[in-house]
């Protein structure tokens, strides 16, 4: 008998949402794969599975430590905790009258002149305090694990000046001292040109690659350089030598690509090795194939076109079909994702996007872990991996798409660890 710290039995369905063979992202028919065990049980301990099987196989060969846990699934579904691998949550201040304004028929244009945009963002957090940046965007994560996640990518980006962009990433660092959930920091000074910048992009491009990019990387707080590679931000040669520069203080690559046009945004993540391409709302079937052939994740962001009120949406069947890797993310920002929650994403990646709801699981467990990195160490309940996971008060899997907007999370486990036990149904009745 193997002595464990967690035990989880009786689960209608253990999504365990197994590794590929060759490593890498899930990709065509195997991103469907969820390796389901019925009736199915896990054993942790620490922060790491140790066993996956039936539950008459994990009873009778792992047993309870003194004061270890043990939680009864039955009538629930388990599965990965959701890997968010593409969110703005650290910033300060909200944009609802701009949502308004895009209601009445404002355009972006409009609302910038206005004073709106991402660069009131900048404005708001440049003026905010540490102390309410944490406060705000704890809460911001308290949320997303109410909603089943238990890893948060977080970008910098709302500061685009030197100093305050280091302070972003130490914000980053401490928001993952002080929360449960894992953060994986990013650095993204290069989200927007700053207003005194306008007439100098190249400027600010070398501002970048020569202090900025090398300071952040210095403070060894970031794992990935991103860039905002679309028209009127960043073209491709300027957000070429921005990767290249992280590339060269010790950052991996990763871009905001193809959202508004095709632009080649794809092709330069190919090109440099990029551990993803995100958005490509219009990437080209060029872009695809070059992503396809070079194993870079797209990390898909429904709900921001969906926020946006846009008609079409990322090709994510094309994608699957030529071999690429999907993930789906949040974006979390308040100017045009203002949401939390993973389960939506997977409702919109199944109605709008045509994917399969496994597929969607997968593309926001294991792919999303890829996205970041992460593939061999979240995202997949398989001994070894850390034991990051939720359970569902749910039947199926699929209750996940099909009940939109809701959250059916009952228990939530972080590292071996029982974060939220519960959680639903609220006390209300009675
Ligand atoms: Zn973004």
């Amino acid at each position: 008998m193997r002595d464990v710290s967690l035990l989880i039995t009786g689960a209608d369905q253990l999504v365990t949402v197994p590794p590929p063979t060759g490593g890498g992202g899930k990709r065509g028919a195997d991103l469907a794969e969820l390796g389901i065990i019925e009736n199915g049980a896990l054993a942790a301990d620490g922060e790491r599975i140790v066993a996956v099987g039936t539950t008459g196989e994990i009873e009778a060969t792992c047993g309870l430590r003194p004061r270890g846990e043990r939680i009864d699934a039955r009538g629930c579904v388990v599965l990965p905790g959701f890997v968010d691998p593409h969110t703005h949550v650290l910033f300060a201040g909200t944009r609802e009258w701009e949502f308004e304004e895009r209601l009445r028929g404002r355009s972006y244009m409009e609302i910038a002149a206005a004073g709106g945009g991402i660069r009131s963002s900048v404005r708001m957090f440049r003026k905010a305090d540490d102390a309410t940046l944490l406060s705000e965007s704890l809460q911001r994560l308290d949320r997303m694990a109410a909603y089943g996640t238990t890893t948060v990518e977080i970008k910098t980006g709302y500061a685009l000046d030197p100093e305050q962009e280091l302070r972003a990433l130490r914000l980053i660092g401490a928001l993952g001292q002080q929360h449960a959930l894992s953060i994986v920091p990013t650095y993204l000074g290069a989200h927007e040109v700053p207003d005194d910048y306008r007439d100098r992009v190249d400027d600010y491009v070398e501002l970048l690659t020569e202090r900025m990019i090398p300071e952040a990387a210095e403070l060894g707080i970031a794992r990935f350089c991103d860039v905002f590679c679309e028209k009127g931000v960043f073209d491709v040669p300027q957000s070429r030598r921005i990767l290249q520069a992280g590339l060269g203080a010790g950052l991996r690559p990763k871009l905001h690509a193809d959202e508004i046009e095709p632009f080649g945004g794809a092709e330069l993540a190919a090109e440099l090795g990029a551990v993803s391409a995100d958005h490509l709302g219009r990437v080209s079937p060029a872009g695809i194939a070059a992503l396809a052939e070079a194993g870079v994740v797209a990390v898909l962001l429904p709900g921001t076109l969906f926020s946006l009120a846009a008609k079409q949406y990322a090709p994510a069947r094309a994608m699957i079909d030529a071999g690429v890797s999907v993930a789906l993310a949040t974006d979390c920002n308040p100017g045009s994702s203002m949401t939390d929650a993973m389960p939506w994403v997977i409702a919109l990646a199944c109605l709008q996007m045509q994917m399969t709801p496994a597929e969607a699981i997968s593309a926001a467990t294991y792919n999303a872990a890829a996205a970041l990195g992460l593939e061999g160490e979240v995202g997949s309940l398989t001994p070894g991996y850390r034991a990051d996971l939720q359970l569902l008060a749910a039947p199926s899997y699929a209750r996940l798409p099909y009940h939109v907007g809701s959250s059916d999370l009952r228990d939530l486990v972080v590292g071996g660890r029982i974060r939220l036990r519960n959680a639903a149904p609220p006390a209300l009745r009675g």
